[in-house]
């Protein structure tokens, strides 16, 4: 643990490699805060409803270092030594766990956006809406809190970089999108905000299968305009700071 700030010594001259290791050992604090952070959110997308088993997967940004859950470990097996992190290339820089499969789709997200964390799952309502519509139907203005409508990627086998392209063209302009016979793909500002994204994503589209399989009625659907007004009112949503 780092000692307090006011029982360390102060900077002399002459002391550079211990400032170093200090700036060092702040950075690895930090990264082994975010890696817990990574796990808990990881465990939530099981105890949620929105993971089963090991499918799925989470990761967050650290400067250029890309943490990730390993590769089918259930995510309550993990543990501040199972730490996994590569580079914004895919080269393993930390730990001996194999990363996720998915690593072509979480770094594709890292190099294109600003995004700090991005969240994988197969949530089952959503996974279903992906079998039905090329985008899902503007059933509810949460659309809006993921940047439009929402698209579907076309299908692409897990894992490869194929699936990566076509999940990085539906996500343009949008913070999350479905994947074809496969899951979800959200990212965020944080693992909190990636995870909400994926939480309201699955929940819209649970409504939209919900309000569609009422015989002999159709939902009404938003307008792109109507979308477009709520995007600006979102912006002052929620506690003034
Ligand atoms: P990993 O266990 O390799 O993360 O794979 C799960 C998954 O969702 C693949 O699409
Ligand atoms: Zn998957």
């Amino acid at each position: 643990m780092l000692p307090a700030v006011s029982d360390r010594p102060p900077p002399s001259p002459g002391r550079g490699w211990q400032d170093r290791g200090m700036a060092e050992q702040r950075r690895d604090a930090e990264r082994d805060r975010i890696w817990a952070e990574l796990v808990g959110t990881a465990r939530r997308t099981v105890a949620d409803g929105l993971v089963v088993g090991t499918s799925g997967n989470v990761s967050a940004r650290v400067g250029d270092l890309v943490l990730v859950t390993p590769s089918g470990v259930p995510y309550d097996r993990l543990g501040p030594d199972d730490i996994t992190g590569v580079d914004l290339t895919g080269r393993q820089v930390l730990g001996t766990l194999v990363p996720t499969s998915e690593l072509p789709m979480h770094l594709a997200v890292y190099r294109a956006t600003d995004a700090r964390a991005v969240v994988h799952t197969h949530a089952v309502h959503a996974t279903a809406v992906s079998t039905l519509v090329p985008e899902l139907p503007l059933v509810h203005y949460m659309a809006a809190a993921l940047g439009g409508p929402v698209r579907v990627a076309p299908y692409a086998t897990y894992g490869t970089d194929e699936l990566a392209e076509h999940m990085l063209r539906a996500l343009a302009g949008r913070s999350g999108c479905l994947l074809q016979n496969h899951g979800t793909l959200t990212y965020g500002t944080g693992l909190d905000q990636a995870y909400d994204r994926t939480a309201q994503l699955e929940w819209m589209c649970r409504l939209w299968l919900t309000a569609s399989s009422v015989p002999g009625l159709t939902p009404s659907l938003l307008t792109e305009a109507q979308l477009a007004e709520v995007g600006e009112r979102l912006k002052g949503y929620g506690q003034r700071r």
